[in-house]
């Protein structure tokens, strides 16, 4: 792993002291799973399993924060068995879904979720012509439930059609009461309500954490390190991780560390529990 400054390296001592009221908060996509073509098939890194039962003994919690809805991360995580095997050691796995939107837990397994954002639905009804009329009529809709994300990694010119589309949606979602969240070729429409940021501060309160440590790899996750910044100020152990790839630099610039994408996470956290541990 690549420290970015000696303070990274400080900071990651500090949370080793401090592990054991550590939350552990990890982004799915870019950091748990690779990257495919196909964002239905994105399956978690096969030696995610192992890695978080052996961390989470040596840690208050572990939560996942992901924009995806929770039954979908649960599925392509298989996150209900590794919430399992975490209960036989006493511990619990949470889900944030949908920016922390919808929430899962090991030990309370209903995915808990408010109403769908009152614009959304006057959104959908527009966003057809307005694809049609940027030239990307073939970008791959996802209704998420409470959020729709337009892929535009499937189009010819997939960086051009989200460059064009930014601005329309950007227009279309503040008129119907949304934001937008621009990622990896894709732009997610949804409530302005909620972001990372706020999952990672409901779960470090609830768990009257003493440290967090969060991981992620993309522009969605830029509010959870900055309210993981805020968690510093307040006394706590914290560390940010960006799991970097070709594609998206913007977060390595306000992490502590970089590792190269999910195996570096993983290679990470498996440093983490040996050096809790010893
Ligand atoms: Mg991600």
């Amino acid at each position: 792993m690549e420290f970015v400054s000696p303070a990274g390296e400080q900071r990651y001592a500090a949370l080793v002291r401090a592990a054991a009221e550590s939350v552990i908060g990890l982004d799915m996509d870019g950091t748990l799973s690779p990257i495919v073509e196909d964002p239905t098939q994105a399956r978690i890194h096969p030696d995610a399993r192992d890695v978080l039962v052996d961390l989470s003994r040596q840690v208050r919690t572990i939560a996942i924060i992901t924009g995806r809805p929770a039954r979908q991360a649960l599925a392509l995580g298989a996150l209900d068995e590794i919430g399992d095997a975490m209960g036989e050691a006493g511990k619990e796995l949470h889900v944030f879904g949908q920016y922390g939107n919808e929430r899962w837990s090991s030990t309370n397994r209903r995915i808990v979720s408010p109403r769908p954002p009152a614009g959304l639905g006057s959104f959908l009804r527009e966003l057809p012509a307005l694809l049609r009329h940027a030239g990307a009529e073939d970008a791959y809709v996802e209704e998420k439930g409470l959020a729709v994300a337009v892929h535009t990694r499937r189009l010819d010119d997939s960086r051009a059609a989200a460059l064009r589309l930014e601005g329309p949606l950007g227009d279309l979602a503040a008129r119907n009461g949304l934001g937008v969240e621009p990622g990896r070729n894709v732009i997610e429409i949804r409530s302005p309500a909620t972001h990372k940021g706020d999952a990672v501060r409901t779960i470090a309160s609830e768990t009257e954490a003493g440290g967090f440590l969060f991981a992620g790899d993309d522009l969605g996750d830029v509010e959870a390190f900055t309210a993981v910044g805020d968690l510093a100020g307040d006394g706590l152990a914290t560390l940010t991780v960006c799991s970097s790839s070709d594609e998206q630099g913007a977060l390595r610039h306000l992490a502590d560390v970089v590792v190269p994408g999910p195996d570096g996470v993983l290679d990470l956290l498996r440093h983490l529990t040996d050096d809790a541990r010893a």
